[in-house]
């Protein structure tokens, strides 16, 4: 995708930065130079440049998703009324290998979109449903038609069955593909290695997928869902910040020292949390540590598109955890105290923004509206009624939803304008999901 040599100026709105040293700016203008931020400041020159109306509107850095299997999005609604993971493990996940590439291609392409209409304008898509070669190869080819930011998580856990002996042709599809990718310093798509999981591959399989990641300079993520795991990998001298792990719930407190130690994040999916029955401690837990922690949507076949609601849940989770713990303390009814309450709103932003552009190696270039930051930006209509007073980042995190966001900006392209996605995508999208669904089930949808 070749950079546009145009320029755009956001004219006029309410600007979260995220950058400490700019800090929020009221009626300011943001200018926009090809792929990058060129200027933030009140009155900047519009000479030459395509200008939007962002007076009355909220400005914030794309939202960015750490975790989501972009290749559910066309089983929407079918997770709805599950009870834990035994029911997905019978109901969702075998759906996979129903899958052919082009069901695959089909399915990324329209999540990719619908999450880009959402304002989510950058994706770790851990795709754990690389059944062949041409999976990857689909996936990958559909992300590059959405423009969408993304970090592509090639999925090395395949059929439980022939772990051991597809081993060597992924290990090799990454090293081919990387081959082919890793010329393009400015492109939009990128790899990256999604380890098989610990408890079904053990570190003999995970321990070649690590060292193949780190010959080739690729971040990794991994789904971390028994205890004990980081210690695992500590102990092999393994564990390093170039690893995502995801969920965490049951993870130890030492664990997540290490973590905190080698400077690294995780990725928590609190409405996956909540409806896989897990505990979800792990999210004040890992902040107290100083762990970084980011967000993700993880399992469309159940979660809805939309980070505005998982900043919102994680909030909430993390208040009624604190509640409990100080009235565990006998600090009833709740006073404030130094270092209670230890989270607001604003966090959850931060969480959405400069912590996930951290989590997928961008921390430089990403998550900040900052001169020198790449382009990717969410103007946000501040309320149909009144927007709130106080912190604007709390009306985002409190109040805003996806039928908020009014212009959506990657890489300096305009991908949505005056609420409606450009060139035809929507449409487009609502096409590619009915084809899966078509394949896949035929003529009947799927009963509850
Ligand atoms: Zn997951």
């Amino acid at each position: 995708m070749n950079a546009p040599s145009h320029a755009l100026l956001v004219r006029g709105a309410n600007v979260i930065s995220m950058d400490p040293s700019l800090g929020d700016l009221q009626a300011a203008d943001v200018r926009i130079e090809g792929r990058r931020i060129a200027a933030v400041g009140q009155g900047l020159d519009g000479s030459g440049a395509d200008c939007i109306d962002g007076r009355g509107m909220i400005l914030i850095p794309g939202l960015i998703d750490t975790h989501t299997h972009l290749w559910q999005g066309p089983l929407k609604g079918l997770g709805a009324g599950m009870w834990g993971m035994g029911d997905y493990n019978r109901h969702i996940f075998p759906l996979r290998e129903r899958f052919t590439a082009e069901d695959v291609g089909d399915a990324t392409f329209a999540t990719g979109v619908e999450m880009l209409d959402n304002g989510i304008t950058a994706v770790l898509d851990f795709c754990h449903n690389v059944m062949t070669p041409g999976h990857a190869e689909a996936g990958l080819r559909a992300h590059d038609r959405t423009g969408q930011r993304v970090l592509f998580g090639y999925g090395m856990l395949g059929r439980f069955e022939t772990l051991a002996t597809d081993h060597p042709w992924r290990l090799e599809q990454v090293r081919g593909l990387q081959r082919e990718r890793a010329g393009d310093a400015d492109a939009l798509v990128r790899l990256s290695v999604a380890l098989a999981s610990l408890e079904f591959a053990g570190l003999a399989l995970v321990e070649p997928e690590i060292a193949l990641a780190r010959e080739l300079g690729l971040p990794m993520t991994f789904h971390q869902n028994v205890a004990g795991q980081i210690h695992e990998l500590h102990g092999a001298g393994l564990l390093g910040r170039d690893m995502l792990p995801v969920h965490c719930n049951p993870i130890l407190d030492e664990e997540l020292a290490l973590i905190a130690q080698c400077g690294g994040g995780i990725s928590f999916t609190p409405e996956s949390e909540v409806g896989d029955g897990r505990s979800t401690s792990v999210i004040a837990r890992a902040h107290r540590a100083g762990v970084t922690p980011s967000l993700g949507v993880d399992v469309p076949s159940r979660v809805a598109l939309d980070l505005f609601s998982q900043m919102r849940l994680t909030f909430l989770l993390m208040r009624a955890e604190e509640a409990e713990r100080e009235r565990a303390a006998g600090r009833w009814p709740l006073v404030r105290h130094p270092g209670t309450p230890f989270i607001q709103p604003r966090d959850l932003l931060a969480y959405a923004t400069v912590n996930a552009a951290r989590a997928i190696g961008m921390g430089e270039l990403l998550g900040r509206i900052a001169p020198g930051c790449l382009a990717d930006l969410v103007l946000l209509r501040a309320g149909r009624y009144s927007p709130s007073l106080g912190d604007p980042a709390a009306h985002v995190v409190l109040q805003a939803n996806v039928g908020d966001v009014d212009t959506v900006i990657v890489d300096g392209h305009v991908r949505k304008r005056g609420g409606e996605l450009v060139g035809g995508a929507r449409e487009a999208a609502v096409d590619a999901t009915r084809r899966v669904r078509e394949r896949l089930f035929g003529a009947a949808a799927p009963a509850p």
